[in-house]
């Protein structure tokens, strides 16, 4: 019998409504023990998918009124008997009910554990767990798209098909080579070669996106640099729609590194805006300028802003220098006042080149489409399934290791034998991938990093 937990399922401040979620066998008793229905009617005795409202009591006095929403296992998001109580949003209320539903019984939940929950009754697999944490912290609409895709099992449904054609294969196989005796019909050759190359594909697919799917869904590490009042600031400003970076006209006023992170179009960009790059003799700014050359050489995106109002000074040169051979747009500011800039030279030195008003906030579309340019996901397409992680890009590259080994083998003709080791290997390694075979400690792992409550 596993423990009731319970938590609060709400974020961690005033709302119109808080939810305090229970799960486990003892949910629905617990709950009783808590609300009672207006018109009488025990919760034990509700079907699924059924709500009462009524009142919340705390030693025998009603504190509030609430809604309580039944769900039987196993249709519930955790596959066991889950009672939501939704009470009115404020701090006390909603951890005033939470006290009384563990004084009723129910034990404080994990980071996770009604996910975890989920994924151990067979509700969702390891991916789609990850595409719970994911759509929760996504910023963006295309991390959201594709976090909800992953939810959905989209990487789970294409896993799985890879995976029947390789077990199917396997299976042939070793009865093939078990039973020789026997008139097991033969695997052709072409035809094993045929299953490993599609599967080869697939996973090829999957992995030469995991990196444009990281830029769409967890955003992109970007600096924005310039020599002081080129409109580092202004530009950050612009994109985050804040006045979180001070705007003056006197040099050197951004000293440190400013973070943020600021929607570009669709996609996410973590900035940094660093200290204006020049010669100085401020110990201060100069940390900050070293800070910010540190900072061109760690981001993967660099916006390199100049002033279009000036001619290239030995500052910008020195910007223009830093940059070489890094992903790096060059943000022509300024566009409002009458041009100097040597255009010649950025054009010869940068891949791409846009040219904004910062301060009149033009130019913004153009940008983002130079970005995804230059970080090649202009055609992202986030209705396909795509790796959310590190884990997930590691499992399934081992596997696509073994199913090239496994090709190898089969076009140098060794033995069925040895190439089915290969294959099961892959397999093992798909496997670990959904959660069907991966160890405690990873799931753990994966699920210490949710919140409580979720
Ligand atoms: P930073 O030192 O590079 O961060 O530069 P700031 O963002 O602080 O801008 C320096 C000055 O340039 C400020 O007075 C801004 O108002 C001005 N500025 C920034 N962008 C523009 C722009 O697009 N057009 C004009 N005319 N002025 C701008």
């Amino acid at each position: 019998m596993s423990k009731t937990i319970a938590a609060v399922a709400t974020g961690n401040s005033v709302s119109g409504i808080g939810v305090i979620r229970i799960s486990g066998d003892n949910a629905i008793e617990i709950a009783q023990r808590v609300f009672k229905a207006m018109d009488g009617t025990p919760l034990t005795q509700l079907k699924g998918y059924t709500a009462k409202y009524g009142n919340v009591y705390c030693h025998g006095e009603s504190f509030d009124n609430a809604v309580a929403l039944v769900f039987r296992n196993p249709k519930s998001y955790t596959g066991e008997d889950v009672v939501e109580l939704s009470v009115h949003g404020g701090i006390f209320i909603v951890e005033k009910t939470l006290e009384a539903v563990f004084a009723a019984g129910a034990v404080p939940a994990q980071a996770g554990e009604f996910t975890k929950r989920a994924f151990l009754n067979g509700k969702i697999d390891l991916t789609q767990a990850e595409g719970v944490a994911a759509l929760i912290s996504a910023q963006g609409q295309e991390a959201a798209r594709a976090s909800f895709n992953l939810l959905q099992g989209s990487l789970s449904n294409k896993i799985s098909s890879v995976m029947e054609e390789l077990i199917n294969c396997s299976a042939s196989m070793a009865a093939w080579v078990d039973y020789p005796d026997e008139e097991i019909e033969d695997l052709q050759e072409d035809r094993l070669k045929e299953i490993l190359l599609n599967a080869k594909q697939s996973l090829n697919n999957l992995l030469k996106n995991y990196e444009n799917g990281i830029v769409m869904t967890q955003g992109v590490d970007t600096a924005i640099v310039g020599r002081p009042n080129a409109g580092k600031s202004t530009l950050m400003n612009m994109l985050s729609g804040t006045e979180k970076s001070i705007v003056t006209h006197i040099e050197g006023t951004t000293r440190d590194i400013v973070e943020n992170s600021v929607r570009l179009g669709n996609m996410v960009l973590h900035l940094s805006d660093t200290a204006g790059i020049r010669e100085s003799e401020d110990v201060v700014e100069s940390i900050g300028i070293k800070k910010a050359l540190e900072k061109i050489n760690s981001a993967s995106l660099i916006l390199a802003v100049f002033d279009s109002s000036c001619r290239l000074n030995d500052d910008d040169r020195m910007i223009i220098d830093a940059c070489k051979g890094k992903p790096c747009v060059a943000v022509i500011n300024k566009t409002d006042l009458d041009s100097k800039i040597d255009l010649d030279i950025i054009n010869k030195e940068f891949e791409k080149a846009v040219f904004i008003s910062a301060k009149n906030n033009e130019g913004a579309r153009e940008l983002e489409q130079a970005v995804k340019e230059l970080l090649g996901v202009e055609n992202f397409d986030s209705s396909q399934p795509i790796l959310a992680n590190k884990r997930q890009k590691l499992c399934v590259s081992n596997a696509y290791e073994h199913i090239c080994k496994a090709l190898d083998g089969a076009e140098t003709g060794i033995t069925y034998d040895a190439i089915n080791v290969m294959i099961d290997s892959a397999i093992d390694e798909l496997l670990s991938l959904t959660g069907k075979k991966a160890t405690e400690e990873v799931v753990n792992n994966i699920f210490s990093r949710f919140c409580v409550g979720k």
